[in-house]
């Protein structure tokens, strides 16, 4: 199958650091079609050899191991091209439909690795020089709008000039096989679906934690915060994973029609749960392994008072027959304890408990997202240390013991990326793993009064040192419910010790 690839903002941060990794990866596999083309677009004073120089130094410096060897990369080099535009600019579109036209490829992918504000005028100006045809895809990466209004608004330009069937919104997160693993267990495995709901199920908690502060990218941070950066998607299409009902069959359509119907099932926010159950907090000056790092407001291209959360911790309900009545907790934040994103599902306990238990014991379900990809299956065990000791009335005392599934060791470490997997499905037109502007919407209508009440809240985040697990407040948020926060598991546990 023939394909032109057009990434504009070709020469960008996105695109080297994991648009051409993925890409080259998706090569070495021998994965991506033959007989493509990958064509970077950006204003710089590059032609094609410039731009396969430029490719190769950034892809040597930031690979690792993964970096291309020589000969790798000159094979690779030859399906890079570039084509110089400003975008804002109808009259250098022409160029870039005569290097289209001049080929005629069955599929032209349109990956929109710039800022949203060029989205619209990119649609537009796409569709007037004759290059939004039936065999155009376009990629459009996050953030998609910067709250309800303008999301309807980016989403509507593009309905104006091409099919929802074209259009491949980004969230990488499905596209990590970590997130395959979850629909494989929910869906391929029938063992825990009697127990998916709300009788044996006393919460569901879903955290995605990073070590790192906003590096360079300060100012654009600061103008996003953690509700948009990761709530409204990463976390939101998490919980979707988690709480839809089980789709039809795996078609695109079937699985968006059931992520739509749970988000759709979001308890509205009221002004007692705006209050209540929700905390945002920022970092101050703290420690991570070991290292003094300065407060969020210190950061370059961060204003000294700054109100920006780095930290979101939600309780959240969600209203239908399965789930009416089991908070679900979402947590993430910067500059944290560690890096590490999970979903833990902690079981109701024995309804009738007989044997000594400890304190807290029950089953959970870690699902390890990052770093490692694995399952926990937490349970409760003789306690050998007792098992010597006279038994006090004669009764068993349990300890708890949990069987560990690492993905990695299982299948191997050398998996598709997420980028790798996401670009190739957008080349051959699969949908699965692309969020429909519908389900699009509905996140942001959901988080919009959040942002609202956060953004008219005289009072600011709370705040949290680096390297601790974020502010108080959310601890006692889950508190009140009488749980506590589940963190550190494998890796990530042992790194804290
Ligand atoms: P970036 O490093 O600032 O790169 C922007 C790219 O767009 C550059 O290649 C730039 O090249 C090009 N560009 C800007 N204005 C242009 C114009 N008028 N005409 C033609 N090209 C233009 O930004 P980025 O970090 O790669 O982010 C790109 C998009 O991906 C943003 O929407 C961002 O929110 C999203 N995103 C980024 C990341 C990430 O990790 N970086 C992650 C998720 C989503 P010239 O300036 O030379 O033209």
């Amino acid at each position: 199958m023939s394909f032109d690839l057009v990434l504009f903002g070709g020469t960008g941060d996105l695109a080297w650091r994991k648009l051409l990794p993925g890409l080259f990866q998706a090569f070495r596999h021998g994965s991506l079609p033959s007989g493509g083309r990958i064509i970077g677009v950006a204003r710089d004073d590059l032609d094609d050899h410039g731009y396969r120089e430029f490719i190769r130094q950034r892809l040597a410096k930031t690979g690792g191991e993964k970096s291309p060897q020589a000969h790798e990369f000159e094979r690779f080099a030859t399906l890079l091209h570039f084509v110089r535009m400003d975008l804002s600019k109808p009259e250098d579109y022409a160029q870039l439909a005569q290097v289209l036209q001049s080929r005629g490829a069955e599929t032209v992918v349109m990956y929109l690795a710039t800022a949203p504000g060029l989205f619209t005028t990119v649609c537009e100006q796409l569709a007037a020089s004759g290059l939004a045809t039936p065999s155009t895809r376009i990629v459009l990466e996050k953030p998609l709008g910067h709250d309800l209004n303008s999301n309807r608004a980016i989403n509507a330009v593009v309905r104006r000039f091409f099919d929802e069937s074209q259009v491949f919104r980004i969230d990488h997160y499905l596209g990590k096989p970590s997130v395959q693993n979850l629909f494989a267990l929910r869906f391929g495995n029938a063992l825990f679906e009697p127990l998916w709901r709300r009788e044996h199920i006393a919460n569901i908690q879903i955290t995605i934690a990073e070590d790192l502060g906003v590096e360079q990218r300060g100012a654009f941070y600061d103008g996003t915060g953690a509700l948009r950066d990761m709530v409204q998607n990463h976390a939101l299409q998490l919980l979707c994973a988690m709480a839809m009902e089980p789709p039809i069959n795996a078609s695109a359509a079937a699985i968006r029609d059931e992520k739509l119907k749970a988000l759709r099932c979001l308890q509205p926010w009221t002004a007692q749960t705006l209050a209540q159950h929700a905390v945002c907090g920022q970092y101050t000056a703290g420690s991570i392994a070991g290292q003094h790092v300065p407060a969020y407001r210190e950061e370059a291209g961060v204003p000294a008072h700054s109100q920006t959360e780095t930290f979101a911790a939600l309780r959240v309900e969600i209203g239908n027959w399965r789930w009416a009545g089991v908070p679900f907790y979402i947590r993430t934040g910067k500059r944290m304890a560690a890096r590490e994103a999970n979903i833990v599902v902690n079981f109701r306990p024995s309804p009738h408990p007989i044997l000594r238990t400890p304190d807290g014991g029950s089953n959970k379900l870690v699902i390890k997202l990052q770093p490692q990809d694995g399952l926990e299956l937490h349970l409760l065990a003789e306690d050998k240390a007792s098992r010597n000791a006279p038994r006090e009335h004669g009764v068993q005392t349990l300890a708890p013991a949990h069987l560990d599934l690492d993905f990695d060791k299982r299948f191997g470490s050398e998996r598709v990326g997420a980028y790798e997997g996401l670009l190739l499905d957008a080349i051959a037109g699969r949908l699965n793993l692309f969020v429909r502007s519908d389900e699009q919407e509905e996140a942001w209508r959901w988080v919009q009064p959040l942002l609202d009440y956060w953004s008219a809240d005289g009072r600011g985040p709370h705040f949290y040192p680096a390297g601790t697990w974020g502010p108080e407040a959310a601890s006692v948020m889950l508190a009140r419910d009488g749980f506590a926060w589940e963190h550190s598991f494998g890796k990530a546990k042992e790194k804290l010790a």
